[in-house]
């Protein structure tokens, strides 16, 4: 919006709407522009150390409060405990088309529609998965080199995220073809019509535990249904690496379980 539309504008009656809409989107803009930054400013000033890192998340934004005052946040150590007996989740996953995604935060999988998991006789369809260097949730008191969360959502019932770990040792093939085209820039989009089957990233032996949580990221929004196997995969150290090399450490602290008795299936 430059002063020259203005004087351009005001020099004749012929182009009275047109400055009309001038000054209608100049304030539109004067508006606008200060919300927009300052909503892109609160999402990028968060982080996961120094400051924005996760004990400030809730100064930054009063949206981010259950950052600090909730009472079932994720993520939490988990300890064995007797199996529990109940119906497993069932996984519908298929090849699919995906993109890579550098979210600023992390590197992210979106894959097209058609992947869906069955939890408690509820569906929710995969919208994405996204990789934690390191894991976020511990397994007895450990954390691993990676943790990959495949996120789902249902429209009735919210959010129910699928966390899979993973410790060092043999790379793990399918896995390159994300790590190949992960963008060199944050906030950019690889898309090149690329194949995977999210079900690749599940471990074949199906024990895990189940607990109810939050997101891990801000807002740290509560009510997610959260199963993590215990049983991890392995990746390479060149793959472990080449994660590392765009993200290193997005990966919140254990949370206080506050009562809360993640059952193991
Ligand atoms: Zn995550």
């Amino acid at each position: 919006m430059s002063s020259r539309s203005y004087r351009s504008g005001s020099s004749g009656t012929a182009v009275g709407p047109g400055l009309l809409l001038i000054l209608l989107l100049a304030s539109a803009f004067a508006v606008l522009a200060p919300w927009r930054s300052l909503g892109s400013e609160s999402q990028r000033s968060w982080g996961y150390a120094g400051p924005g890192g996760p004990e400030q998340w809730a100064d930054l934004d009063p949206k981010f409060a259950a950052c600090r005052s909730g009472k079932r946040q994720s993520p939490v150590d988990l300890r064995w405990t007797a199996p529990a007996s109940g119906k497993g989740p069932v996984f519908r996953y298929k090849p699919s088309r995906f993109r890579v995604i550098d979210t600023g935060h992390a590197v992210q999988v979106n894959f097209d529609a058609g992947n869906t998991f069955l939890l408690d006789e509820k569906i929710y369809r995969l919208e994405q998965l996204h990789f934690h260097t390191a894991s976020e949730h511990a397994l007895s008191g450990a954390r691993l080199p990676l943790e990959v969360h495949l996120v789902h959502r249902s429209e009735i019932d919210g959010i129910a995220v699928v966390a899979v770990l993973f410790r060092e040792g043999s790379a793990m093939g399918p896995l390159n073809r994300v790590l190949s085209g992960i963008p060199e820039e944050k906030g950019e989009e690889a898309d090149w019509g690329a194949i995977l089957d999210p079900s690749v990233f599940l471990p074949e032996k199906r024990t895990y535990y189940r607990y109810e949580g939050s997101l891990t990221t801000p807002p740290c929004t509560e009510g997610v249904a959260w199963s993590v196997f215990n049983t991890p995969l392995e990746l390479s150290a060149e793959q472990l690496a080449r994660l590392r090399r765009a993200y290193a450490g997005n990966a919140r602290p254990l949370q206080a379980l506050h009562g809360r008795r993640p059952a193991n299936y």
